[in-house]
């Protein structure tokens, strides 16, 4: 039996979400149902829902930071039962058998993860994300979130949290390490309190000094302003490590610039054109320019657990459904502290 599930959506390309309802698929041996509590705002909704990235699918219910309890799960499940806390991220399936999977790296399927919405499902249907009341998911894909942590501010945590904590701790944050977070808007604010939870000297990168306070109190040692071509020449040579959070198109040669000899430049912004950059800020000094998409489903739960003993949540403003396209245009003015999450009690 599907289940029919109120949700927010939007019908075309750019057209303001409005409240409908979808059907969620009956709950497999390997699925369970969660009672979705609160869905994060992220960026990359805003992208897909106009197309930013592309051709998408319609009608598009988005939200890949989802956070509620299990209500019902398949009689094969074996990691849920029911009351158990939950999240989803940004999929929700992937072949299982190709190496990325079998590494744990489900991101990087060779076939394509399925993506939370905008993406088609193993049973060729589309698949819907969190701006909705309930989930489906197959049991391997939903990650437990811990007790200490509240679900409104895991939420974020699904995207945000874990985009930012699987470079950093690739890339070696850590005690001893100078790490510089770009931006500090809904990935990067999570950056700086991963990298500063991971022991190292962190320094936010931001356009001006207008969050300063906020960055400090948020685990920042430093913070300058981008916009002062005096930040380029004062920290030349300083960091081990710069993760870069912001959708729009930078100056990746500057901030090469700001690396020690073998220091590395992490992309996670997803700009929607293309930039152009001069390969000599790579050579000298051997520069690593690497990017990275958010993390496997065991980093993941790995990230929430090590989020939920440093005491880091996601700062949010919680709004209703009805607020959601308000919400969008604000993101898009860069006017939100530091993540809109919706209760989802509200569509
Ligand atoms: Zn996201
Ligand atoms: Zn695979």
């Amino acid at each position: 039996m599907t289940t029919t599930v109120a949700a927010y959506a939007a019908p075309s390309s750019k057209a303001p979400l409005e409240r409908t309802v979808i059907e969620r698929r009956a709950v497999g041996e390997h699925d369970v149902l969660i009672d979705i509590q609160f869905a994060g705002i992220c960026h990359s909704d805003i992208h897909q829902a106009r197309e930013g990235w592309g051709e998408a699918i319609f009608p598009m219910v988005p939200g890949h930071e989802i956070a509620g309890i299990v209500t019902e799960v398949g009689s094969a499940v074996t990691r849920f039962k029911v009351g158990d806390r939950a999240g989803v991220g940004c999929m929700v399936d992937s072949c299982g058998a190709c190496e990325p999977c079998k590494a744990g790296q489900e991101q990087h399927c060779v076939e394509g993860n399925v993506q939370t919405y905008n993406g088609i499902g193993k049973d060729g249907e589309p698949t819907y994300g969190g701006y909705s009341q309930k989930v489906v998911v197959t049991e391997g894909f939903a990650v437990r979130i811990p007790d200490a942590l509240s679900l409104d501010v895991a939420a974020p945590l699904l995207c945000a949290g874990i985009t930012t904590y699987s470079p950093l701790k690739h890339w070696g944050t850590g005690p001893g390490k100078k790490v510089a977070i770009v931006g500090l808007g809904g990935l990067g604010h999570m950056g700086v309190k991963i990298a500063h939870a991971l022991g190292a000297e962190v320094t936010v990168l931001s356009q001006t000094l207008r969050k300063k306070d906020d960055g400090l109190k948020l685990g920042a040692d430093h913070y300058y302003a981008t916009s002062d071509p005096a930040t380029f020449q004062e920290l030349a040579g300083t960091f081990d490590v710069i993760l870069s959070t912001v959708s729009a198109p930078l100056d990746f040669g500057a901030y090469l610039g700001l690396l020690k000899t073998g220091g590395a430049l992490v992309n996670v912004g997803a700009p929607e054109e293309p930039i152009a950059l001069n390969l000599f800020s790579l050579l000298g000094g051997s520069k690593v320019l690497a990017g990275s998409m958010i993390g496997g489903i065991a980093e993941t739960q790995e990230m929430l657990d090590f989020c939920a003993e440093h005491g880091i949540g996601a700062e949010i403003e919680l709004i209703e459904a009805s607020q959601i396209n308000e919400a969008y245009e604000r993101v898009l003015n860069s006017d939100v502290r530091y993540r809109f999450v919706i209760d989802t009690a509200t569509i």
